[in-house]
């Protein structure tokens, strides 16, 4: 889950990590009231899950609370790339001297937490591994051992942060992201840019910060962060349900058993000329309450033109299964084309329960490839 800015400096600051004092604003007016609240310059900042805000205007520095008030309704309802903006956070405005960059990703190559520090920051960081390689600093974290302070100093070395009281900072700094990073059971943490103001004052002046969604669970309070408005609403009410999905760009739904055997489908579906409406996994279950309510995701998207089960039947056996979709299929009202492909335990008993059942818009096919040329025929998406 991304968190919006202002949410990630909430976290930052509760790991120690010095941000500028700011409120959330949804109008101008509101705005008005934050700035004056706060007291001289401000910078109205538009709360979007995407970077580059600055570049598409979505980032304005006021003097005054009227300033304030106008630099908000312009940012307000702004697009930036699909984002509609719908909130500001204003919040003190900064004197920049520099503007550096550190974050902690995963290098899943490595298997291990990866720490980066440049003093070309401001600037997004694909732009400086492609134009200055040498300038980025970059120290794997052995989970096990931890981040180690010589980890931050050799950071800072390699980077060039040649000021030893901005050192002083900004090694504190590495640590504390990597207490939040692992704290939050963080994917991504970022802070670009990383500031030092003209009084020596290193601060994070944005975040960037992304949380394992397997692990809110034991983050109720970072769970209630997430935005319900923003994302598909497919992926919303997928979420309420409890439903493994994600939203694709075609027309050919798609449930499986299987998070393999789905994405498989997905590819012999672009095979044979179709595009896939979604990623679905039915897990290893097939019971009527699973089927409906991915039903019920997949046919809320009104791109949907046709319908794929693909099911391999292993420990969930086929005619449980097949029950499982005619139950579904009784409670509820599908008129697009349904093509089921079963195989696997008892994949005959389940076929000749789902022909058995003739419903006019249901289809069984043996193989995944004949499954797939069927739906995307039916669908008419070729
Ligand atoms: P992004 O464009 O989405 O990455 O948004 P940032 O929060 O990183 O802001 C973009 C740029 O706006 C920064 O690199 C700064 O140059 C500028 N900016 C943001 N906040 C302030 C501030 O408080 N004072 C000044 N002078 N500039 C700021
Ligand atoms: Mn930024």
């Amino acid at each position: 889950m991304d968190l919006y800015e202002y949410q990630g400096k909430q976290l930052f600051a509760r790991f120690g990590i010095p941000v500028s004092e700011g409120k959330l604003a949804s109008s101008p007016e509101e705005a008005r009231a934050v700035a004056e609240e706060l007291g001289g310059q401000v910078v109205v900042k538009a709360q979007v899950l995407t970077g580059g805000r600055g570049k598409a205007g979505g980032i304005k520095l006021a003097d005054t609370p009227e300033e304030a008030a106008r630099r908000a309704e312009e940012i307000l309802g702004l697009d930036i790339r699909g984002h509609i903006v719908g909130k500001v956070w204003v919040e003190k405005a900064s004197d920049i001297a520099k503007e550096y960059y550190l974050s902690i990703t995963f290098d899943r190559g490595e298997k291990q937490p990866l720490l980066m520090l440049t003093t070309e920051g401001g600037v997004e960081i694909e732009e400086v591994a492609e134009r200055s390689p040498d300038a980025l600093a970059r120290v794997h974290v052995d989970p096990l051992m931890g981040f180690q302070p010589f980890q931050a100093r050799w950071l800072c070395f390699t980077a060039g942060v040649a000021d030893p009281d901005e050192q002083k900072q900004v090694i504190g700094l590495v640590g504390r992201l990597y207490d939040a990073f692992v704290g939050a059971d963080a994917m991504l943490c970022e802070i670009n840019p990383l500031i030092v103001t003209p009084e020596g004052e290193v601060k994070a002046l944005d975040s960037k910060f992304t949380v394992d969604d397997n692990a809110l669970f034991r983050h109720p309070d970072i769970a209630e962060m997430r935005d319900l408005d923003a994302g598909e609403p497919q992926e919303r009410l997928a979420r309420e349900k409890g439903v493994t999905y994600v939203k694709l760009d075609g027309e050919i739904g798609i449930l499986g058993n299987g998070a393999g055997l789905v994405m498989s489908t997905l590819d012999v579906i672009a095979q044979v000329g179709g595009r896939p409406a979604n990623f679905c996994d039915l897990g290893g279950g097939g019971d009527a309450e699973g089927v409906v309510d991915a039903l019920e995701v997949i046919t809320s998207d009104p791109q949907v033109k046709g319908i794929l089960f693909n099911i391999f039947g292993g420990i969930t056996r086929g005619d449980e299964v097949a029950r499982g979709i005619l139950e579904a299929l009784d409670r509820m009202t599908i008129e697009l084309p349904i093509v089921v492909r079963l195989d696997g335990t008892n994949a005959e008993e389940g076929r000749a329960m789902l022909i058995e059942a003739a419903s006019p818009n249901l289809y069984v096919e043996e193989t995944m490839l004949s499954a797939a040329e069927r739906v995307v025929e039916l669908a008419g998406a070729r």
